[in-house]
């Protein structure tokens, strides 16, 4: 028992380090083998990756619908669970403002956009000029889809929350015809878990290929470096700001909060960052983050269900911060001067564009056309600013998911002291 709790807390982590640097030694070493001439080859790779993706996936709608009744249902009482609710909302946008705010002022202090040129401009399909409030309309409609089956099918997660909170009041509401079902969610949450510390024994060799593939794609080592090099101090702003965020401010208000040692409770979650930094998805990530927070950082049951997967959606605090430097480059690189309320709009609609950015890769980049379009910086700057910082997306996406997910984990310990007023 102590063995195999010893083995799963620490050999895990290092299996997975070892996966993501094989993959990119591997990546890089084969990098000849990927310009489309050996397709059984880096077909395999790819499959591999595939597989691994998608059984991740294929757990978080039900894991989620089942997290999140059981969340609400065994909180014992309303006001708890209002009170957790209300603090969970209140962190999450607190924390996801003020990671804007640390990208806005380091973009502007280091100006990546006047020493590097978008030199690589291609055009992607132009937007519509939306306004603020229409980032704010979209995000909230989504949170009450039309058809549950739809939303889940397109993995529009925040809908199936809602459905599953409500499903979750339906049942406290009905008293004791309720128990059943919450007996039936219990046990189908059961199996879950078991099926995810199955999948998770072979993450490593997951995330091996999915790594694996990436570096090979981005042309190995000389590929990675010569793309650093034209969007070097633009990566560079985007991960000193992430870095502030994750090592200072998350830190601090953890340790204020809550009163818990920042390194060891990072480190509780270290298999979920390795996976989020691996695969770059909050949503694949999600059932291994509960699952380190109940087993590893010993937060409530209730919630872990019910925090996460609402932080997992919601609380992007890395995209927010990457959304807002990422338009401030692309203006500075055009020689565009942005006004006090244009930065201030920027910071607005990045919070909100994050919120609503799906938990899966790329989201952030798909998402950041609102912000764009809301700052008034006319759309071929966008599309062409869009273009260019596509290339860098895939590494700076795993450094954001990582810090989604821990602002989702100091989100977690914080509520569970506070919201649920408890002492620990
Ligand atoms: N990949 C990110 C996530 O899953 C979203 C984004 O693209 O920023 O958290």
């Amino acid at each position: 028992m102590i063995i195999d709790a010893f083995l799963k807390k620490h050999l895990l982590p290092v299996l997975l380090m070892a996966g993501a640097v094989g993959g990119v030694v591997a990546g890089g070493v084969t990098s000849g083998f990927w310009n489309g001439q050996h397709p059984a080859f880096t077909g395999s790779v790819h499959l591999v990756g595939e597989l691994f993706m998608n059984l991740l996936k294929i757990m978080v709608i039900p894991f989620i619908v089942t997290s999140m009744i059981l969340g609400v249902t065994s909180m014992g009482g309303q006001s708890a669970l209002k009170r957790s609710f209300l603090t969970t909302l209140i962190f999450y946008f607190f924390t996801t403002v003020l990671a804007v705010i640390t990208g806005l002022l380091l973009v502007t202090l280091i100006s990546p956009g006047e020493v590097g040129n978008l030199s690589q401009s291609g055009t992607v399909a132009s937007s519509h000029p939306l306004k603020w409030y229409d980032a704010l309309f979209s995000t909230i409609r989504s949170t009450v889809p039309s058809n549950i089956v739809m939303a889940a099918a397109k993995g529009e997660i925040i809908g199936v929350i809602t459905f599953s909170i409500l499903t979750g009041f339906g049942i406290l509401h009905i008293g004791k015809k309720g128990k059943v079902l919450v007996e039936f969610t219990q046990s189908l949450n059961d199996v879950f878990t078991k099926l995810i510390n199955w999948i998770i024994w072979i993450a490593p060799l997951g995330i091996f290929a999915i790594v694996f593939e990436n570096t090979g794609l981005a042309g190995g080592f000389n590929g990675i470096t010569s793309q650093l090099k034209g969007l070097g101090f633009y990566m560079l702003t985007v991960i000193a700001g992430l870095s502030v965020h994750a090592f200072l401010t998350l830190p601090l208000l953890l340790f204020l909060l809550t009163g818990r040692n920042p390194v060891s409770y990072a480190l509780n979650f270290s298999q979920a960052i390795i996976m989020a930094f691996s695969t770059a998805s909050s949503a694949a990530t999600l059932p291994l983050t509960v699952k380190n927070s109940i087993e590893n950082a010993k937060n409530s049951e209730s919630i872990s269900q019910l925090v996460l997967p609402l932080g997992a959606t919601v609380n992007m605090d890395g995209t927010a911060l990457y959304e807002a430097v990422a338009v401030v480059f692309v203006a500075q690189s055009f020689g565009m001067h942005l006004s006090f309320v244009a930065i201030g709009i920027i910071a607005l609609t990045s919070t909100l564009a994050a919120v609503g950015a799906a938990a899966i890769p790329h989201a952030g980049l798909v998402t950041m056309v609102m912000v764009f379009s809301a700052a008034d910086i006319p759309p071929e700057i966008a599309s062409k600013g869009i273009a260019a910082i596509l290339a860098v997306d895939w590494i700076l996406d795993r450094f954001r998911t990582s810090v989604n997910v821990w602002g989702d984990a100091v989100g977690t310990a914080v509520v569970d002291r506070l919201g649920s007023r408890k002492t620990k």
